[in-house]
């Protein structure tokens, strides 16, 4: 087939997938009626506090602002100790020894966040996933990253468990009963961190790449990301099912109630966390670990019980946000190939020099085919990835390049040629609204001995844009080479005779692209500022309005 097809890049066929995904989307089960049914549900013989109890309840214990009585502070105390109990139960992670506790005010809690704040530094590391980040579109160019601080306009109403010290800090400004759930999703941490030593295993997945030239092992790989999905996801599933203990429930046995974190108004209220302007990636990335580790957790709950979603995933845990958001494929050990990008180097001549690598993961495939507008599309699209690495380079006369300094080769795996043409094509729609001046180019018939099954080429004020996509359903991606340049590279791609070294093997960790913002405690800050806003509004939903 000498012939090729450009995607065609008309944004009508945008509204025609648009159109496609409306089908494709089953519609949530309505929350408010699983409940209703489970409540009637004939082997119930203890007496039940009715949903309207709890609700009235819940709004009572509303966290208000007071100032704790010795009363107060003796029963939160032992609150710690009620609650540990309910969670080494409903875990299975046995207490080791008393956790230790403290009341904090809130200037107390404000510096604490400060001196964690104080202890950042931006790194080299991050100043490279900024640049890249913004190449391919998913942070505006103008950001700016490195002075990224949340406001604090509203105090958190959260106490909140301390690796470093081992304690867990409550609040002396809100009331005891308005502290009790989120006491039960800390003080799983606790156990998680007696059991497992959280700060030792959450960096396990990760192996230190020595500084200059020492080359990457493959157990360097894995996602921080995925792991912090499991530790927020159990303590997620633990605070659910201390919500709903009064009820004699738990999550297990109340399948419906996991759609509740698709409620609309848990969606916006995760939303009304996003800082101002702040760019989808940020939403993505900071609801990843108690949204998507909840839904993955729960798969884990239902097929596995209690053993397989606490203790076992602990001893194998996800290596990829992709194992994080598609449950199905981690327990099923699906193993897929690693994308390996040659090492160009020796194409690019003394022009261009690598500048930062990594992988783009399921999140940050699904964070940017939303930023690219194609909200309804982006779970069906990310669903279908199968792996992704990306080089940038910067010209060699830039010493700290922006994102118009640097070129981009990204290299996609999908799990069908359908799959492969739509991602090409939605990233060519976004690369021409991307780009100031884009204009589609009509590409001459292929006529090597190997050609691809489809190609798009935009010309825009920083270089061509060439999309292609292979028959064995990969997508090369170069954005920002002249197109001498990236014909050699996608021949490099394609010809494995030129015996060039994988990619991987440069030295540089492999951390997927938008979870390196993990990496700033002002998104951790964020992060928790996302998580206070998805448990209050759960709880309401459990609860009752
Ligand atoms: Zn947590």
């Amino acid at each position: 087939m000498l012939d090729r097809v450009p995607f065609r890049i008309v944004l009508g066929l945008s509204i025609l997938a648009v159109a496609i995904s409306a089908t494709a989307f089953p519609q949530q089960p309505d929350f408010s009626k699983t409940i209703a049914a489970t409540e009637s549900a004939p082997h119930e013989v203890q007496p039940t506090p009715s949903l309207g109890d709890l609700a009235r309840h819940m709004r009572s214990a509303k966290p208000t602002e007071v100032k704790t009585s010795p009363e107060d502070a003796k029963k939160l105390f032992a609150l710690v100790d009620e609650i540990t109990a309910f969670a080494s139960e409903d875990s299975g992670y046995p207490r080791k020894t008393a956790v230790k506790r403290r009341l904090i005010s809130q200037d107390e809690a404000e510096a604490w966040f400060r001196q964690r704040l104080a202890n950042s530094e931006y790194t080299e590391r991050l100043a490279r996933a900024e640049v890249s980040m913004k190449k391919f579109g998913l942070l505006p160019r103008n950001f700016d990253l490195k002075n990224f601080v949340v406001k604090s306009e509203r105090q958190g109403v959260a106490g909140f468990y301390d690796e470093e010290s081992k304690m867990i800090s409550m609040l002396s400004w809100v009331d005891a009963d308005g502290q009790k759930p989120i006491l039960a999703h800390e003080l799983t941490h606790a156990l998680q961190d007696q059991n497992y030593d959280l700060k030792v295993w959450q960096k396990a997945g990760v192996k230190k790449s020595d500084s200059k030239a020492g080359p990457e092992t493959p157990e360097g790989e894995e996602s921080v990301a995925a792991r912090h999905a499991v530790v927020e996801g159990q303590a997620m599933v633990v605070y659910m099912d201390y919500l709903l203990a009064p009820l004699h429930r738990t999550l297990k046995d109340t399948p419906g109630i996991v759609a509740a974190m698709e409620e609309p108004s848990v969606v916006a209220a995760i939303d009304t966390e996003v800082v101002h302007d702040a760019p989808i990636v940020f939403r993505e990335a900071g609801a990843f670990p108690y949204h998507d580790g909840l839904l993955f957790e729960a798969a884990l709950l239902e097929k596995g019980g209690k053993k397989l979603a606490f203790g076992g995933v602990f001893a194998h845990p996800p290596k990829t946000t992709h194992e994080v958001l598609q449950p199905k494929t981690y327990l099923e050990s699906e193993q897929l190939s690693p994308v390996t990008i040659p090492n160009m180097q020796p194409l690019l001549g003394g022009k261009y020099e690598v500048y930062d690598t990594g992988s783009f993961g399921e999140l940050d495939v699904r964070a940017l085919v939303k930023q690219l507008g194609e909200k309804r599309l982006a779970n069906d699209i990310a669903a279908a990835w199968q792996g992704g690495s990306y080089v940038t380079f910067r010209r060699s006369s830039s010493a700290s390049p922006s994102a118009s300094d640097v070129a981009l080769l990204y290299v996609s795996h999908w799990k069908s040629a359908q799959a492969a043409e739509r991602f090409g094509r939605v990233y060519a729609a976004g690369a021409s609204k991307r780009y100031k001046n884009a204009e589609v180019k009509s590409v001459a018939a292929c006529t090597g001995a190997q050609c691809p099954v489809g190609v798009a080429q935009i010309a825009t004020e920083e270089g061509p844009v060439i999309i292609q996509q292979w028959a064995d359903n990969t997508v090369v991606i170069s954005e920002s080479f002249d197109t001498a340049t990236a014909a050699k590279l996608s021949d490099a791609m394609r010809n494995e005779s030129t015996g060039v070294h994988a990619m991987r093997r440069m030295g540089v960790p492999q951390e997927e692209l938008s979870m390196r913002l993990m990496a700033i405690p002002a998104f951790q800050r964020y992060q928790e500022r996302i998580r206070e806003a998805a448990l209050q509004e759960l709880s309401a939903r459990i609860l009752g309005k």
